[in-house]
Order: structure tokens, then sequence, then C-alpha cells
């Protein structure tokens, strides 16, 4: 019979994979295992943005913990303890050094997500932590457990005890870390399973929706007609009858089924959670991030100082031409009726179409479709400072499986590196 490992990692991912690491360094003697269902570490790891991997962004760590309100106040020690300096000089030391991108995206040098996940896990491998691949825990039984399926006395009962759906012997664990991700793209590992391992461990977990997904528009054949058409900053509002619930501001892509880019990612999440209350939502769009009051007293004045201009023109730029024809058509207008003779009404819809354009929704894409799962572990049940469980004292989550969805541009990968460093060097001490 093993010794029970000091630390078994469920979750070879970012998360997993940090946590390994980190505890292992502090602790070179003790026994680490990580356990993945997959074939290989790191799956999703691999195909992170466009397969380049945007690690983290370089902004200050106040800026990056305020990008996950809600939940910013639980993220801030995690964030505080590895802002994206310290996130740099580890991957350095890792053989990964980074660049900062013009937008601010930090990358790997060799713009090769699958080279951050093989750095990391031979980082780990050197380290001396044991991987077990193609291992999927269907079950946890913390120490001390009186429902023990466990039949013989192997495992001692101040451990835990790990169940794999391929292996009928358990291992026995002193602590575990649940790092087992959400349920997006689960062809590439994180099924949603680790949300059930908590669950059956008496955790509360935040019903998961897509997060960070394409938005799906039916009924919208002006939207599919305009497929390929990107804005670099566009506006789309989430609102009940006198009341914003979320507002994105980003660039916008339009697609065969509905909207992209990271202003559609960032509303996703929220706009799945506002369709489970009521369907249809309806979400505004602003192809001109401006107020509409604004955009109408412009109206006025282009009316009287380039009234010859015909409205298409005076729209392309600064939108794409085809975009500023179908705005035009939505409100009813020619494109090629001069400024001076728009008439206050169809001003008025004009002003609408282009800042505050109400579109139908009935659903968001699947968790298939989405880069994050938002919901899981509810965080009052874990300390922020620890990431320890508040319900079994040598239980920590880090990365995806707890309830914070950061925005699109690299905020998820660095939570999961840092809430990982920060739950292992918890561990470690305790
Ligand atoms: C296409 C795509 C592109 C993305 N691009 C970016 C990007 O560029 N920047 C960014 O910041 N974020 C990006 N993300 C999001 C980012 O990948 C995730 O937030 C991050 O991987 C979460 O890390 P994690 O370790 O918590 O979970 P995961 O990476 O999901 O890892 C969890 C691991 O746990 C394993 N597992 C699950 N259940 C079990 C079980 N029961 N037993 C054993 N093992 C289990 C899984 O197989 C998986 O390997 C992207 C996501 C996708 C899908």
């Amino acid at each position: 019979m093993s010794a029970p490992a000091d630390l078994l990692a469920i979750g070879a991912g970012p998360a997993g994979l940090t946590a390994a690491l980190a505890f292992k360094r502090r602790n070179p003697a003790a026994r680490v295992v990580v356990a993945d269902r997959m074939g290989e570490p790191g799956a999703k790891l691999a195909v992170t943005g466009g397969g380049r991997g945007n690690l983290s962004r370089d902004i200050h760590p106040d800026d990056l913990v305020r990008a996950f309100a809600p939940s910013d106040r639980f993220v801030a020690p995690a964030i505080r303890a590895f802002p994206p300096t310290a996130l740099r000089a580890f991957f350095r030391g890792i053989g990964v050094p980074t660049v900062v991108e013009p937008g601010g995206g930090i990358y790997p040098a060799s713009q090769s997500a699958p080279a951050v996940r093989d750095a990391l896990a031979a980082a780990a491998r050197r380290a001396g932590v044991e991987f077990r691949m193609g291992a999927a825990v269907c079950r946890l039984e913390p120490p001390d457990s009186s429902d023990s399926i466990e039949t013989t006395d192997s495992i001692d009962s101040s451990s835990w005890r790990a169940y794999f759906a391929s292996s009928p012997s358990p291992l026995a664990a002193r602590r575990v870390l649940l790092a087992a991700g959400g349920q997006s793209a689960p062809a590439l590992g994180s099924d949603g399973s680790g949300f059930a391992l908590a669950r059956a461990l008496g955790h509360r977990i935040v019903a998961p929706v897509p997060g960070l997904a394409p938005i799906l528009v039916d009924d919208a054949p002006w939207i599919s007609a305009l497929a390929g058409v990107s804005l670099p900053d566009a506006a789309l509002r989430l609102a009940m009858p006198q009341r914003l619930l979320r507002e994105s501001r980003g660039p916008l892509l339009f697609t065969h089924r509905g909207l992209s880019g990271p202003a559609a990612l960032d509303i996703s999440a929220a706009l799945s959670r506002a369709l489970a209350h009521t369907d249809p939502f309806t979400l505004y769009l602003a192809v001109l991030p401006a107020p509409r009051d604004k955009f109408r007293a412009l109206l006025d004045t282009l009316r009287r100082t380039d009234g010859a201009r015909p409205l298409r023109r005076a729209l392309a730029p600064p939108l794409p031409q085809r975009l500023a024809d179908a705005m035009l058509s939505l409100a009813g207008v020619p494109p090629d009726t001069p400024a001076a003779r728009l008439a206050a009404p169809a001003a008025d819809r004009l002003a609408t179409a282009l800042c505050a354009l109400p579109l139908t929704v009935t659903r968001t894409a699947t968790f298939a479709e989405s880069m994050v799962t938002s919901g899981g572990v509810y965080l009052p049940e874990v300390h922020p400072k620890t990431l320890a469980s508040r319900l079994h004292p040598t239980l920590s989550f880090a990365g995806e499986i707890l309830d914070v969805a950061g925005p699109t541009g690299g905020y998820n990968l660095h939570w999961a590196f840092a809430s990982a460093l920060l739950a292992a060097t918890a561990t470690a001490r305790s």
C-alpha cells in the first residue's frame, strides 16, 4: 500500500498544475498527486487565446481585481499576492518568457499555448509531482467519513479517499485541492463533475451558466447579412424596465447567428442568467456607443450644417458602409436621403437604431461554445485568504470551479494561476 498523498490536486488544468507545482516546491519531501480525467494535462490551456494563450493583462492589480465584480472582494487576496508582474516572473522561471501586446494582453513570447502547458507540466514533473491521467475522480470521501464505501482498512480514516471511475482502488490523501474547472468546452475536460464532487461534500453550487459565449439572435436576418462586419467599439446593455442590469463595451463582431467579440462575450453570462427568469429578453445594441439623446441632437446639427450630404455617407465612416445602410433601413430611412430631408420622427428612429436598438434574444450559446462557466462553488463557503473550504478544513479550491468569472482577455487564466498559488501556499503552511 502506498503512503497517502500529502496533496491530491483534482484537475491538471492551469489551476491544478500550478497548485501541485507550488505545493511541491514548498514541501519537496511531500507526495503530491495530480489526477485528471483526460489523457493529457492542460487540454484546455493548450487551446486558449486562439492557440496563443492570453495569460493575463498588463494592468494595475486593482484594475484586475475590479474586473471580477461582483466577486472582486473575494478574488482580491489571490490577485494582490500574485499580480501580473509576479505572473510574468513565475513563467520566466519555468522557461516561458512573456510579452505584452499593444492591447495590454500578456502572451508567451513563443505565441504558443501548448508550449505554456508543456512547460508547466514539465516543471511539475521535474519537481516530483506524480501524474495520474485518464483518472476521473467520481467520488470523494472526507476524513472520518461515516459512510465510507471502502471495504478494507488499508486507508487510515484520517485521510481523504478519492475514488476513480477507472480503478477499484481509492487514493488516500491528507489534503485535497479541487481544481476541476467548470463545464465549458467539456470535450477539453471540465465537464461539471467537479461541481458534483463539491455538492456531494455539502457545498452549495451557484447554478452554472455559459459565460464568454456568443449571443444568438433569432429572427434578425439583417444580422446574418452583416456576418463578418466588426466594430472597434460598440455597447450592449441588458436592462429591465427602469433598471440597467449590465453593460459591456468593446469590439463587436456580427456573425451568421448573432453577435460575438468581447462586447458580446462579456455580457453573455448576465444574459444567460436573465434568460433563466425572463424568456425572451431584450438586449439593447449601440453601434455608436453615445447617449441616444446626444446623437439625436447631432442629427439636428447635421441637418443644418451639412444638409446636402446623403445620410449613408454621413454615417460611414465612422460605421462600415454595410452597417450604416442596414441601420438606415431598420429605421425606415432610404439610405440616400440628404441629411436636411430627415424628418423629426425618422431622426428619432435612426437615433434609436444606432444607439439603443432593441434585440430580442431567446438563448445564448451552449456550454460547448462557451469559454468560461459563470457560477460554481458558492463563495461564502470558502475562505478568500486561503481558498480553503469552510466546511472541510483540508479541502481547498482553485480556478474556475469557484463562482468567479472574469471578462475575456486573460483575466480567467490569471485567476486560475493566482488562486492556485494562494491555495497551494496556504495549504502548504497548514
Ligand atoms: C477555447 C477557449 C479559449 C480560452 N482562452 C482563454 C484565454 O486566452 N485567456 C484566458 O484567460 N482564459 C481563456 N479561456 C478560459 C480558461 O481556459 C479557463 O478559465 C481556465 O482553463 C480555467 O482553469 P482551471 O484549471 O480552473 O480549469 P480547466 O482548465 O477547465 O481544468 C480543469 C481540469 O480538471 C479536469 N477534471 C474535471 N473534472 C474532473 C474529475 N472529476 N476528475 C479528474 N479530473 C477532472 C479536466 O479534465 C481539466 O483538465 C479559454 C477557454 C476556452 C474554452
